[in-house]
């Protein structure tokens, strides 16, 4: 199953993707956490992708288009793939139609204000990408599987949020509409617990 999952930043989309990707044996292919892996290593793309994210920006739509048709080749990928955090612009959209099929696109709903409390509020760990929220953390600032210590994402500081939300609302919304017409969209609340979201999630799948 090829599915996309949509929705603001924050909405869940890298949890529930994670989840998923494990229960389907299909691959989470996040382009945030791509770009996050070039800046990182100091390769090329990270160094042009920084000013973008760290900012709240979107990264120009022909650097991610390539990167996620590049990806979509290897052969992890053949038996299906969630992507997570793509597209986030109608170009981006109908350029993924260009080089594979879509079977479903999850869209997953939380209201702005929970957003900003949810992204003030988490925690990743730099090594597996693994997020948290500081309050499930009990005063720890450590990884729980790597013991990596956790950072905040720079864009995850107030006024990125603000930012991001702004770029959400009119670059990657439209999304929702042109998905719908398509008739492959499904809805998913993601207010609950994670367990609560990830049940809801498959009911909605059906699987
Ligand atoms: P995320 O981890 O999905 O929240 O993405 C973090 C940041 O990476 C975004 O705020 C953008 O700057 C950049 N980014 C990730 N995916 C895309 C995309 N599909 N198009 C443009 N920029 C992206």
């Amino acid at each position: 199953m090829n599915i996309i999952m949509l929705g603001p930043p924050g909405s869940g989309k890298g949890t529930m993707a994670a989840l998923l990707s494990k229960k389907l044996a299909i691959p989470q292919i996040s382009t945030g956490d791509m770009l996050r892996a070039g800046m990182k290593e100091g390769t090329e793309l990270g160094r042009m992708a920084k000013g973008f994210v760290d900012k709240g920006e979107l990264v120009p739509d022909s650097v991610v288009i390539a990167m996620v048709e590049e990806r979509l080749k290897a052969q992890d990928a053949q038996n299906g793939y969630i992507l997570d955090g793509f597209p986030r612009t109608l170009e981006q959209a109908k350029a993924l139609e260009g080089f594979t099929k879509i079977d479903t696109v999850l869209d997953l709903e939380l209201a702005d204000e929970k957003i900003i409390d949810r992204l003030s509020g988490r925690r990743v760990c730099p090594d597996c990408s693994r997020t948290y929220h500081v309050s499930q953390l009990n005063g720890s600032t450590i990884c729980e599987k790597c013991r990596t210590k956790l950072v905040t994402r720079k864009d995850d500081e107030a006024e990125t949020i603000a930012n991001r939300l702004n770029v959400y609302h009119e670059q990657t919304e439209p999304l929702v509409e042109y998905y719908k017409e398509a008739k492959l969209l499904k809805n998913v609340k993601t207010d609950g617990s994670i367990e609560e979201n990830f049940s809801e999630m498959l009911k909605v799948l059906g699987i």
